[in-house]
């Protein structure tokens, strides 16, 4: 599809959501989170060549969430290089995103760096003996630099709001703790944790800072090929938590989901992607922003499976 057609595309996809009386459920269980209006889309488009395409609510900031996981991940696979791989896992998990039962069946190595216990495997991993606010200062920075975007912050609001109510976190954070599986105090970790999922970003950010993940221009200054299609396959099998299968059936190409409604996706060697929509489906991934990435998909004939 010729990059022209794109402008008019992203309108339809954008009106199309609006027209949808059904746009999922905005996350409860993080009190800030439960107060955003559900009815908000956006999406962004940078193509490799650098055009770059917007529609919708493309300048109001959303909490990544889980799709932070992506960032701390490139820098703990930079720091730690294959590893990382001796304390979490590579494979689909099947489950909820913040599941417990797998993770002492399996010893406390969790499936993969994506769902929660993965993830705070690799917080606790890129913290080292670090101080926390080093730590997200280095995250920031990364996300920064690959945006080339300096307003780029953390909601502490949201941040604190997840404290509050993260027993379910802690759970797993002890668990892993007394498996051997985190070095750091449960409540360092997860205080960097849920402060690294607390950035704030609007779709235009998040496109750009995907550019890493893309190849070509930005991407190769931040991390080596192998790195990307790691981290891409990753995306693939495991980035939409128990709904990835179906992800990949229907849009074709790696994203990662977080339950601010956001999706972070990458289209090798053609474009980087964020839609945003606050509702989610019932495996917290966001409902009218999967259903914008399957017509994206469909009527460009983006895919890494044709
Ligand atoms: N901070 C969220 C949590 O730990 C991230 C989950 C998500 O976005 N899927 O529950």
């Amino acid at each position: 599809m010729s990059a022209d057609l794109l402008p008019a595309l992203l309108e339809q996809i954008n009106g199309d959501a609006r027209r949808h009386a059904d746009w999922g459920r905005v996350a409860s269980y993080i009190p800030e989170l439960a107060c955003v209006d559900p009815a908000q889309f956006a999406i962004s488009v940078c193509c490799v060549d650098g055009r770059e395409y917007h529609a919708g609510d493309v300048g109001v900031g959303f909490s990544i969430q889980s799709v932070s996981k992506v960032f701390t991940l490139a820098l703990a696979l930079g720091r730690f290089g294959d590893g990382l791989w001796e304390r979490v896992g590579k494979e689909p998990s099947g489950r909820a995103f913040n599941s417990i039962v797998q993770l002492e069946v399996e010893d406390g190595i969790p499936r993969n760096p994506f769902i929660n216990a993965g993830a705070i495997v690799t917080t606790d991993a890129v913290l080292g003996s670090n101080a926390p606010r080093d730590t997200l200062g280095e995250i920031l920075l990364f996300l920064r630099e690959a945006a080339e975007d300096g307003d780029i912050h953390i909601n502490d609001s949201v941040a604190r709001s997840e404290y509050a109510t993260g027993d379910r976190n802690f759970a797993l954070a002890h668990f892993l703790r007394s498996c051997g599986n985190l070095h750091n105090s449960c409540d360092k970790v997860l205080g960097t944790y849920f402060h690294h999922c607390a950035i704030e970003m609007t779709t235009a950010q998040l496109a750009r800072a995907a550019r890493f993940l893309c190849g070509g221009f930005a991407g190769q200054r931040m991390i080596g090929i192998e790195r990307v299609r790691s981290i891409n396959a990753l995306m693939m099998t495991c980035g939409h938590y128990d709904g990835s299968g179906a992800f990949a059936y229907r849009v074709g190409f790696p994203g990662k989901s977080g339950v601010g409604g956001g999706i972070m996706a990458v289209v090798p060697n053609v474009a980087s992607i964020a839609v945003w929509s606050p509702g989610l489906d019932r495996y917290g991934n966001s409902q009218q922003g999967t259903a914008a990435l399957e017509r994206l998909s469909r009527d460009t004939g983006w895919s890494v499976f044709s």
